[in-house]
């Protein structure tokens, strides 16, 4: 690699460093000590970024890793540093605490602010059974299971220790309350992770609060285990409480003093509760809990709301709590109820709290994740719709372009210094650059050769482990006597992301003899692709799932074999950055609104890889009148349907008739005009990478949020500021 800036560090050794909390390993002394202390500034211009989910797999993006292995450090005489040597070298590289969009955009977000040097840290929980692992099988179709996985091994994660008693878990004490006000004290071990800066001069912590610990009370241990876990409707609403209660316990125990707290979702709002009771008591005294009065409260939330931004991410109702007022009579105490009452309030339904109403009413800044995104979000919150802002999300450049398609950007002289600023591709002359376009196309047929391998092997392994055990497999194709593997180069589409109704992952195969057709007529070979979870509870998201496996023999039959579809289960990120860059085309095929943004076809937009896609989310302002990919089904303007998730309101009959329409220009384009394809490809990296990245996202975050920064952090994004602005008007 040519471009990246490590060689400051000489010796591996230079990468441990301590504080009271503990050794870490992964930047120098002198870089902890300045994160350190700029978290810890009695100024608190700092951020706290909450979120329920944090993905952010070592196996895709690694900076240590990386710079050990160029470096080709593999041992060493101090017995410390082998055994750091070989976690990193070794070591398991997932970090199972994410489900899917809303963990990774988080992942990146972070990655972009260590990138940039902004001063955040992070809060999450650590869940020791992951989200859930899935299986999957042709009858039965997707089966759960909890994720086993091992926090000790993990590489850039690190338990924390108590400054009193070194060498003992920092442990944190978090107070609920009954209806009684009685205690019940809950505790967490705190984890870090270091989401480290491309040149290792910089990190955000991420503190992954572990309450799955011994000395929790079972109920909260439970609660804690696994992501979402929403096996009772208390389980989940215990959930919400352990991530937004535990922030200031957290921040006092590390004397961290960051004034801005950003909620990532309305998940961990019950920071905003305690610091509106912390604030009464400051004018009320230490009784204030029975004098305090709805004014009392209103103007402490007056004052709470200054320090609070909120992004909001998705219109669909799943993605917003909704707790009966029943439920919180018997876990919280009166003074929490009387402040719930006034902020969480749900006009559509006066027997619930409602917590994105909670987060929309105190807060100095709100965000929706695209442009389109905003005016639904303002349909949904007439009240709020004057200080509803756009930040379109993005994705981690570094992360999600693959390493073969990184080489060619770092070996093109019109794109120096793509990896620090991926603003660099507005302004690259790659059109008559032969050799870039030559090196890229090259580098797509190998990561598409890539993902075809993957799937023929898995498709093999499956077919001997159906031999061995009796087990189904997941895909038709593994069950055939014959071999049937993807070929590469066929035009291969993919799709992958949660299995939610919304997302209509079917709506291609609605009429699979006329897809057919399509391809019968005119010869074409084509190959799906595709991959994603639905929620464990989500019963017709995996309904859906299971439609897929059930399409595809009728498939392969019509078409005479010329269609391949199949399924990869347990999609992760490493799954999902090998599927964008090994693809022709990245589908997207939900009901419009209802995908607030999307972030997977970005990622293929990164690696150049087109976007087939409904107009909506980001899709809305990376479409560029046809130079970037292609557009399909229903545009027209937002009505009383367009919300509902009703089966009967999704548009299948409309939309993929549309679809049907547009696929044959794409397969003739494909494969008659490789030139012109490959000229969408350019066309993404020119007009799509500058916009649709984290460093542009977390400046435009900066500059919506009025965050204080100093002049040298400031000059640093002023750049990315540039790029676009999300808030402005389209027509
Ligand atoms: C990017 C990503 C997602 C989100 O994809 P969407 O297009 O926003 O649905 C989900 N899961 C994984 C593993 C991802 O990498």
């Amino acid at each position: 690699m040519t471009a990246k800036k490590t060689t400051h560090i000489n010796d591996i050794k230079e990468l441990l460093c301590t504080s009271p909390f503990g050794t870490f390993f992964g930047v120098p002394q002198q870089v902890f000590d300045r994160v350190w202390h700029r978290l810890s500034n009695p100024d608190g211009n700092s951020v706290v970024y909450i979120s329920m989910e944090i993905g952010a797999d070592p196996d895709v993006f690694h900076p240590v890793m990386d710079f050990l292995t160029e470096q080709e450090y593999r041992e060493s005489k101090d017995p410390d540093i082998q055994l750091l040597l070989n976690k990193y070298l070794h070591g398991p590289r997932k970090i199972p605490n994410y489900s899917g969009g809303l963990g990774v955009l988080a992942g990146d977000t972070l990655k972009s602010f260590a990138d940039t040097h902004i001063p955040v840290m992070a809060v999450s929980l650590l869940y020791r059974e992951g989200y859930f692992s899935q299986i999957v099988d042709s009858r039965m179709g997707q089966i759960d299971q909890a994720t086993s996985w091992s926090p000790e091994e993990t590489p850039s994660l690190f338990q924390l220790e108590d400054p009193e008693n070194p060498g003992q878990p920092l442990t944190i004490t978090v107070p609920f309350y009954n209806e009684y006000d009685h205690p019940t004290l809950a505790k967490a071990h705190v984890w870090m992770k270091m989401e480290i800066s491309e040149e290792l001069d910089y990190f955000v912590p991420e503190f992954l609060l572990d309450y799955s610990i011994d000395s929790s009370p079972s109920w909260v241990r439970e609660a804690g285990l696994r992501l979402y876990n929403s096996k009772s409707t208390i389980m989940k609403a215990n959930q919400r409480r352990m991530l937004g209660t535990g922030i200031l316990p957290l921040m006092k125990a590390l004397g961290l003093t960051a004034r801005t707290i950003h909620l990532n979702e309305q998940h961990g709002v019950t920071v905003t509760m305690q610091l509106i009771l912390r604030q009464i008591e400051e004018t009320l005294g230490p009784d204030f809990r029975s004098r305090m009065t709805d004014n009392d409260i209103r103007a402490a939330a007056e004052e709470v709301a200054k320090r609070i931004v909120y992004t909001i991410h998705t219109p669909v109702t799943a993605g917003h709590d909704r707790f009966d007022r029943s439920l919180y009579t018997g876990i919280t105490q009166d003074s929490c109820i009387q402040i719930l009452n006034l902020l969480a309030s749900d006009e559509e339904s006066p027997s619930q709290y409602n917590f994105t109403a909670f987060a929309m009413r105190v807060n100095r800044a709100v965000n929706s994740v695209s442009r389109l995104h905003r005016d639904v979000t303002r349909k949904q919150f007439p009240q709020f719709a004057d200080k509803i802002r756009a930040i379109t999300n993005g994705v981690h450049h570094l992360t999600w372009i693959s390493e073969t398609r990184a080489k060619v950007f770092d070996n093109s002289a019109a794109l120096s210094g793509w990896r620090d600023d991926p603003g660099v591709f507005a302004h690259a002359d790659l059109e008559n650059d032969r050799t870039f376009r030559r090196n890229l196309q090259k580098a797509w047929r190998h990561d598409n050769h890539v993902l075809a391998d993957y799937v023929s092997n898995m498709l093999v392994e499956h077919r001997r482990q159906m031999v061995e055990t009796w087990i189904d497999p997941p895909n038709y194709f593994s069950r055939l006597d014959e071999v049937v593997k993807l070929e590469p180069g066929v035009f291969t589409i993919g799709f992958a992301r949660r299995f939610s109704t919304y997302k209509r992952a079917d709506l291609i195969f609605d009429d699979i003899p006329a897809l057919a057709d399509i391809l019968v007529r005119n010869n074409w070979r084509i190959n799906f692709v595709f991959a994603g979870k639905a929620h464990p509870q989500d019963e017709p998201g995996k309904s859906v799932l299971k439609l897929i496996l059930d399409n595809q023999q009728e498939l392969y039959t019509l078409s005479n074999g010329l269609a391949r579809l199949v399924f990869i289960p347990g999609y992760d990120m490493k799954i999902a950055k090998m599927m964008v860059s090994g693809v022709h085309t990245w589908l997207n095929s939900p009901k419009r609104p209802l995908e607030a943004s999307g972030t997977s076809g970005m990622k293929a937009a990164m690696n150049g890889v087109p976007n087939l896609s409904v107009m909506d989310g980001w899709w809305v302002e990376g479409y560029h009148e046809g130079k970037t990919g292609w557009k399909f089904g229903y545009e027209g303007p937002l009505n009383e349907y367009s919300l509902s998730e009703d089966p009967a309101t999704l548009l299948y009959a409309e939309d993929s008739l549309s679809f049907y329409k547009l696929l044959p220009g794409i397969l003739e384009l494909f494969y008659e005009q490789p030139g012109k394809y490959l000229q969408i490809a350019v066309n993404n990296l020119l007009l799509n990478v500058p916009i649709f990245n984290t460093h542009r996202m977390a400046a435009e975050y900066v500059r919506e949020y009025d965050l204080e920064l100093d002049t040298e952090t400031a000059a640093n994004i002023a750049g990315f500021q540039e790029l676009y602005r999300s808030d402005v008007v389209d027509d």
